[in-house]
């Protein structure tokens, strides 16, 4: 079966998120750890994760993905931003041990003119700092598309922080389409080739999970703009053989892509009715 979910609000709370996800014919799904342009978590609520607990049991979903805020740039030039980073990736961890054994993705950040060295040193810093070895959650980095000063839109340098961080067996990466071939690789026309780089690179025991978006911008664009399944640059049959490659067909599937619910109901049926069983 196709694990297939998209991202969904936790304003309602995580009881709400599950029964959402199976209105949608989803089986996870993701949703922002606390408001993604700002600082605020709400208090965790442990009956209400009881609720959700049970949903994901029942239900058999594999894992769920936490998504960190857009705010938290663990490579800021600024203390303070930096600091944030710091307190935010805590917190949201901490509260990730009511859900054990899922995942939690983060933008490796911009380094805002510090140069991709001091970027990638700070950011193996930051996680070398939070990352506890009793922590039961993933923590994934995503692949970024290269807009302005962002690092980790190569293979390369998703390696050389995970080479910095002591307790590298937590990290793992999740790979975000749009993303990816925004920043150059040509998962449309060379799908095997792009992961044998990157296991060759990274190495696929570390892909845990696929933001599945199509893009609004063409190859090698470096620019982040998501388009609906089947509307951009990637177009079906390229997102059809993504969903189906024997090496990523297993991973857990979300879409970020331009929606409200009925639409990402829309497009989960689409990818189902795609995907070889
Ligand atoms: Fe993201
Ligand atoms: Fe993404
Ligand atoms: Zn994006």
């Amino acid at each position: 079966m196709l694990n297939i979910g998209c991202h969904l609000s936790v304003s309602k709370g995580f009881e709400h998120m599950g029964k959402e996800a199976l209105e949608i014919g989803a089986n996870t799904f993701q949703y922002f750890s606390r408001n993604p342009r700002g600082s605020k978590v709400k208090k965790i609520d442990e009956k209400d994760i009881e609720g959700l607990i049970k949903i994901i049991r029942e239900n058999r979903f594999p894992v769920i993905l936490a998504h960190a805020p857009y705010t938290l740039n663990p490579c800021a030039a600024d203390t303070k931003i930096r600091e944030f980073a710091h307190l935010a990736m805590k917190g949201d961890l901490e509260n990730m041990e009511y859900l054990p054994g899922n995942l939690y993705t983060f933008h490796p950040g911009s380094h805002v003119g510090q140069g991709v060295e001091e970027g990638i040193e700070l950011i193996s810093g930051l996680l070398n700092n939070v990352l506890k070895a009793d922590f039961k959650t993933t923590v994934l980095l995503e692949t970024m598309s290269g807009k302005g000063s962002e690092v980790g839109s190569s293979f390369e340098e998703l390696r050389k922080i995970i080479d910095r961080v002591e307790l590298e067996e937590m990290l793992g990466v999740c790979f975000d389409t749009c993303h990816t071939y925004s920043a150059g690789y040509d998962i449309v026309n060379n799908l095997d080739g792009v992961l044998e780089e990157f296991d060759r690179i990274v190495g696929l025991e570390r892909l845990k999970a696929i933001h599945l978006n199509d893009s609004m911008t063409e190859f090698g664009s470096r620019k982040d703009r998501h388009a609906a399944i089947g509307d951009g640059s990637l177009g079906l049959p390229a997102i059809v053989n993504i969903i189906n490659h024997p090496l990523l067909r297993k991973l857990p599937f979300y879409l970020e892509t331009p929606n409200e619910l009925t639409g990402y109901a829309r497009e989960i049926k689409l990818l189902r009715e795609h995907y070889r069983e």
